[in-house]
């Protein structure tokens, strides 16, 4: 079953025209990845889904319910969490106390307790460092803050744009490992935005590549890994 259908949504900055009647969906409990160029417009999607971004046309549905036009509060309350580009943390604030901010929305405090344990079993270095102050970590501390912050709010998708950028590989490598576990240990739908186009298409299922506000090709990631243009343009293979 579909948790997510977008359908032929189109978005404009002004006169120019970025998102041209783009349509994908997301099968509950996988990881989909949507693969494209700087400027193809991928954040545009994912702030479109989360409502901070109202489309001109089309829709956005979530299980069954049409989500575009409500409020950024409503959609997390429904289940929708949303990892921006750039690690915006509370820089001011203590670790614990930027993953309490992710649970704004709850007030299940035993629950929260677990889940905020659960967070630090993923990344056991957040508990290490819960009373630090969050501009005092590092960029991939950072990134791990605002993936489990997301997490704080129990969310059944998780939106998640361009988590790898600006790390280290073996980072990398840590954090989308982690990504694969929240996705099967919580059965967690994932919607994964990158320009690491390798790493993207080995922990997803499927994945859609978006040119310049169309999306042009989409099938299973190991389909898409076999695709000459793929390899060429998005692997750098050939
Ligand atoms: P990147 O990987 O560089 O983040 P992206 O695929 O996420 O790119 P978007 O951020 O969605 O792309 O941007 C798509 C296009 O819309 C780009 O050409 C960008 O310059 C433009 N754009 C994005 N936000 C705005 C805005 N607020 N006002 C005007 N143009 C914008």
């Amino acid at each position: 079953m579909a948790i997510l259908q977008v359908k032929n949504i189109e978005v404009s900055y002004g006169p120019v025209n970025v998102a041209k009647g783009i349509s994908f969906e997301i099968e509950e409990g996988s990881i989909v990845t949507i693969l494209g160029a700087n400027g193809a417009g991928k954040t545009t999607i994912l702030r479109t889904i989360s409502g901070l971004i109202e489309p001109e046309k089309g829709s956005v549905e979530f299980e069954g319910k049409p989500i575009h036009g409500l409020e950024p509060e409503e959609i997390v309350k429904m289940g929708i969490s949303h990892v921006p580009e750039g690690r915006e943390v509370f820089p001011d604030l203590t670790v614990y106390k930027n993953l309490m901010m992710g649970a704004f929305i709850r007030d299940d405090n035993q629950a929260i307790e677990r889940d905020l344990e659960r967070i630090y079993n993923y990344f056991p270095i957040l508990s290490d460092r819960k009373e630090q102050l969050a501009f005092t970590l590092s960029g991939g501390q950072q990134q791990m803050l605002v993936i489990g912050r997301a997490l704080m709010s129990r969310p059944k998708l998780l939106l998640l744009d361009e988590p790898s950028l600006g790390l280290a590989p073996l980072l990398i490598k840590e954090i989308f490992e982690i990504i694969t576990r929240i996705n099967q240990e919580q059965r967690t739908t994932i919607l994964l935005v990158e320009q690491n186009a390798r790493m993207a298409l080995s922990v997803a299922q499927h994945g859609y590549i978006l040119e310049m506000g169309r999306m042009v090709m989409d099938d299973a990631t190991e389909k898409l890994q076999a695709n000459e243009d793929v390899q060429e343009f998005y692997l750098g293979m050939r």
